[in-house]
C-alpha cells in the first residue's frame, strides 16, 4: 500500500479551507488563518495492541520514545513505519528519550491536598522530557518535518522553555538555530539552556509580541524554519500527552483532562488528538478538557467566561468572533495591560493557538478558570512533597482541580489527567517559597 498523499496541510477555517501540500513550510494559510496537518487513512485500532508491546522497545529507539512509539498516528513523513532504516532516516529523535518518561502517576499528597481520592487523579510529568519541559514532544515532529524540507536552521521567539528544546534538537541534529527575544526584558538566566546548546539570540527592540513577529518575517524572507507553536508540526507531536496518558489508563477514557493555559498548544493538540480518536474510533467518550489560567495572564478565561463585554467567546461550529479577540487586544493596549504572574512560562497576553484552542473546548465541553500565583506555588511544592519536580505553571494544573472540585464542577467521582508541564524553570521560586513560613507547604531552614 502506498501511504503517498496521505497527509496534507488544510487550513482551519471552514470558510476558507485551502490545502497545501505536506511539504509546504506555510504556517499559514495565504489568507493568514491556522494550518491542521491532516490524514486521509484511518488508523485501526489494533495498533493499540503494537504501541502496547513497544514499551519493551527491543533496541528501537523509536519504539523507546514516547513520541514516536505513537508514529502511525502522526506519520506525516508517510514512511514504513516498522522499517526501522526509514524511521531512522526520516524520524528526528533525542536516541529515543523524549516523552520516554512521561506516562501518569498517582501522587497521594497531592489527591489529599486536592480533596479527591489518590484513585481518582493522575499527574503526568512532563518535565522528566530531555529539555525539562513538554516542548520537546512537538519539537520532535517539528524538527522532523524541517528535515524532510532540507532546512538547515530553526528559528523561534522564545523565553525559556521552547528555546532550551529547540536549541537541544538543533544541536543534535547538527543545525542552526536562532533565538528572538525582546532587547533588554529576558533575564540572561532564563535563556541559559539556550545559550548551552550554542543558539544565536537575536535581541528584538519591543516586546514578545514584536519577537515572534521579527522572527516570522525573517524567516519569510530568508532560509530559516519556524518553530514556535504556530507550526501545526508542533501540534503533532503534542499529540502524544494524551495518548500517552489515555494508553496508560487502557484507554479508559478519564472524565477531565487539564492543563495549564498559556498560548493553548497543548489545549490544541489535546483537542486535535481526541477528535481524532473518536473519527477512528478509538475512543467513545470525550473527556472534557479543563484550561487552567493565572489570574495575571487570563485572556482564554476571561474571553471564554464572558468577562470582556458580556460575550462568551466559542468557535461556535467555526465561526469564532474574532472581531471580540481584537478588540479584546485592542482594550489590554490601550490600557496598557500586560500579562503578569511569575509563572512565566504561561505569562502570555495573546494566545497564539486561541483559535484552535476553542475548538478544543467546543469538542470536549470545556472549561476554563484562572488561579492566583500563590496558589500556583502550592501545587507546585505540593507535587514535590511526592517527589516529582515541577514549575510553577504546571501548579496550576494541581490548584485548578481543587478549585473546580470545591465548585462541584469536577465531580467526587471523576477521574482526572493533569498535566505538569516542565520541571526547573525558575530555580529560586521553591527557594523562596520555603523560606516563608506563611505559606502552607514551606520548610524554612532552621539554624
Ligand atoms: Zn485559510
Amino acid at each position: 500500500m502506498t501511504m503517498q498523499d496521505d497527509a496534507y496541510l488544510k487550513c482551519m477555517n471552514h470558510q476558507c479551507g485551502l490545502e497545501y501540500p505536506i511539504k509546504s513550510t506555510n504556517v499559514q494559510c495565504e489568507k493568514g488563518h491556522m494550518l491542521d496537518v491532516k490524514y486521509k487513512n484511518k488508523p485501526s485500532d489494533k495498533l493499540k495492541e503494537v504501541f502496547y508491546k513497544r514499551r519493551n522497545p527491543q533496541g528501537s529507539i523509536f519504539n523507546e520514545s514516547g513520541v514516536w512509539r505513537f508514529r502511525e498516528l502522526l506519520n506525516f513523513c508517510q514512511i514504513e513505519t516498522e522499517d526501522i532504516e526509514e524511521c531512522s532516516k526520516y524520524l528526528v529523535s533525542l536516541d529515543g528519550a523524549e516523552g520516554r518518561q512521561s506516562k501518569p502517576y498517582r501522587m497521594s499528597k497531592a489527591a489529599k491536598f486536592i480533596g479527591t481520592s489518590n484513585e481518582n487523579l493522575w499527574l503526568q510529568p512532563e518535565g522528566y522530557n530531555p529539555s525539562g519541559s513538554f516542548k520537546d514532544n512537538g519539537m520532535a515532529t517539528a524538527v522532523t518535518h524541517a528535515k524532510m524540507i532540507g532546512a538547515k536552521r530553526i528559528v523561534c521567539a522564545s523565553t525559556g522553555n521552547t528555546s532550551a528544546s529547540a536549541g537541544m534538537f538543533a544541536a543534535n541534529e547538527g543545525i542552526d538555530c536562532d533565538v528572538y527575544i525582546p532587547a533588554g526584558q529576558i533575564a540572561p538566566g532564563k535563556l541559559s539552556q539556550a545559550y548551552q546548546f550554542g543558539v544565536q539570540i537575536v535581541e528584538v527592540d519591543g516586546n514578545f509580541d514584536d519577537a515572534l513577529k521579527q522572527s516570522l518575517e525573517d524567516v519569510k524572507n530568508h532560509d530559516g524554519y519556524t518553530v514556535n507553536s504556530i507550526n501545526p508540526f508542533r501540534i503533532e507531536g503534542q499529540k502524544t500527552i494524551p495518548f500517552r496518558a489515555l494508553e496508560y489508563l487502557n484507554w479508559e477514557v478519564p472524565d477531565w483532562i487539564v492543563y495549564p493555559g498559556g498560548a493553548l498548544g497543548n489545549t490544541s493538540s489535546c483537542g486535535k488528538a481526541l477528535m481524532e480518536l473518536y473519527e477512528w474510533g478509538w475512543i467513545k467518550k470525550i473527556p472534557r478538557i479543563a484550561v487552567i489560567n493565572s489570574e495575571g495572564a487570563s485572556t482564554l478565561s476571561d474571553l471564554y467566561n464572558g468577562k470582556f463585554e458580556g460575550e462568551e467567546l466559542r468557535w461556535n461550529k467555526g465561526n469564532p468572533n474574532t472581531e471580540l479577540i481584537s478588540r479584546y487586544y485592542d482594550h489590554l493596549d490601550k490600557e496598557g495591560l500586560r500579562p503578569k504572574t511569575k509563572a512565566t512560562a504561561i505569562q502570555i497576553g495573546r494566545p497564539t493557538n486561541i483559535l484552535k484552542g476553542l475548538r478544543a473546548l467546543e469538542f470536549t465541553n470545556g472549561i476554563v478558570t484562572t488561579v492566583s500565583d500563590s496558589e500556583m506555588l502550592d501545587g507546585m511544592s505540593v507535587v514535590g512533597l511526592n517527589g516529582f519536580d515541577c514549575e510553577m505553571a504546571s501548579g496550576a494544573t494541581v490548584v485548578g482541580v481543587k478549585k473546580l472540585l470545591n465548585e462541584g464542577v469536577i465531580k467526587k467521582d471523576d477521574v482526572v489527567v493533569g498535566i505538569l508541564t516542565g520541571r526547573q524553570k525558575d530555580a529560586m521560586l521553591p527557594v523562596e517559597y520555603h523560606n516563608n513560613p506563611e505559606n502552607t507547604f514551606a520548610k524554612p531552614p532552621k539554624n
